[in-house]
């Protein structure tokens, strides 16, 4: 099946040619309908009948879920949408209790291979378009509103490496930003290191935050857990994280996924001390103890031993938080819902009402 332009693809100026024929007003009411009010066309009352089934069919939606999961007492939702090629990615909505976030996907699979990722063991499908990206916020800050909250924040922290689809996510940004009203403050951009994108991003008008992968703090266990650090070496890779610090004075954060006897070490803790405060500031370390997947044998560190690992970085001068896993109960980690569904094939899980 070819791929077509969905509803958040189509740019304003292209919508605008799709209204032509209709009073000029129509454009900013059917834009303002979809980004601010997050609704369909068939729901702008503002509209003519005829023109809201017009556009209903004109301006499909991308996303058809295949399930949708709650769990933390419908603290966390997760969903596994299909595309219209057949392709499937995930989404996750997690209300805290100052925000609410959502968990964005960038591509379906990812080419990078970190072995202990979900996405990673699966592979790479394709690139998202714009409007797959954008769309998955909107459904999102639908769904919080109807929860009673407020979309506040989104990262890039779903399937796929949102550098490796520069074009694509940048445009979403730009659109959940000037659009949907989002603050470029609680946008961040998660990257397992792809150096030319994060030079690139240093160059772009919005100071979205970076969040770096980072994992390992030394070439050799580097190269193991993420592969792509031996084409963009620790060494090159801190260079451009200074480059973005000092084009947007704002912090970064590494995110450290902790696993039992690899990277939870005193010395792990040492090295990581020494490349967060290399930099012009030093990085914000998020700490999760690693989500086991199907195809990874290692673990997790303890809860005691990830305790002790933020320590020696705080006493090392470093920030660092232990961020709370979510949905662990429904998979929520990175690619797992997806690998769930497709070893078991079967639950269409209905959400309850509340
Ligand atoms: N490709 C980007 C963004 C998507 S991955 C990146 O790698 O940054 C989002 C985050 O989930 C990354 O920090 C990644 O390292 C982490 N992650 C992947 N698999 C994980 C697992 N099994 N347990 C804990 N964190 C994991
Ligand atoms: Fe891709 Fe990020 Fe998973 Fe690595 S951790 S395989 S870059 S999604």
């Amino acid at each position: 099946m070819s791929r077509s332009a969905t509803r958040f693809d189509v740019t304003r100026d292209e919508l605008g040619a799709i209204l032509a024929g209709q009073p000029r007003y129509r454009l900013d009411q059917v834009w303002a309908g979809l980004y601010e009010q997050l609704a369909s066309p068939s729901e702008l009352t503002v509209l003519p009948k005829a023109l809201r089934a017009e556009l209903e069919e004109t301006l499909p939606l991308a996303l058809v879920p295949v399930t949708e999961q709650t769990s933390d007492k419908g603290e966390t939702v997760k969903w596994l949408w299909e595309l219209a090629d057949g392709t499937k990615v995930e989404t996750v909505l997690m209300h805290y209790d100052e925000r609410s976030t959502v968990c964005v996907s960038s591509q379906a699979g990812c080419a990078m291979g970190c072995g202990f990722c979900a996405t990673g063991q699966a592979g790479f499908d394709r690139q998202l378009t714009i409007g797959e990206i954008v769309e998955q916020v909107v459904r999102a800050a639908r769904r919080a509103r109807d929860d009673g909250r407020r979309l506040s924040n989104v990262v890039f922290m779903g399937m796929g490496e949102p550098l490796a689809n520069y074009d694509a996510t940048w445009a979403a940004v730009e659109r959940m930003h000037g659009d949907i009203g989002l603050s470029a403050r609680h946008l961040t951009v998660s990257t397992v290191g792809i150096v030319p994108g994060i030079r690139r991003l240093a160059t772009e008008a919005l100071p979205v935050n970076l969040a770096v992968s980072l994992h390992a703090a030394d070439d050799a266990l580097r190269d193991e857990l993420v592969p792509i650090n031996r084409r963009y070496p620790l060494s090159t890779l801190m260079d451009a994280c200074a480059g973005y610090l000092q084009a947007k004075g704002r912090r970064l954060s590494f995110e450290w996924a902790l696993i039992d006897g690899v990277n939870d070490r005193d010395q792990d803790a040492r090295l990581l001390v020494e490349r967060s405060r290399s930099l012009p500031l030093p990085a914000h370390v998020n700490l999760i103890p690693l989500n086991p997947t199907p195809g990874y044998a290692v673990r997790g560190s303890p809860p005691g031993r990830v305790r002790e690992f933020r320590d020696r970085l705080r006493e090392g001068g470093v920030n660092a938080t232990i961020r709370r896993t979510r949905g662990t109960e429904i998979d929520a980690a990175c690619g797992q819902l997806r690998a769930a569904h497709e070893i078991e094939a079967s639950s269409v899980v209905v959400r309850p009402r509340r």
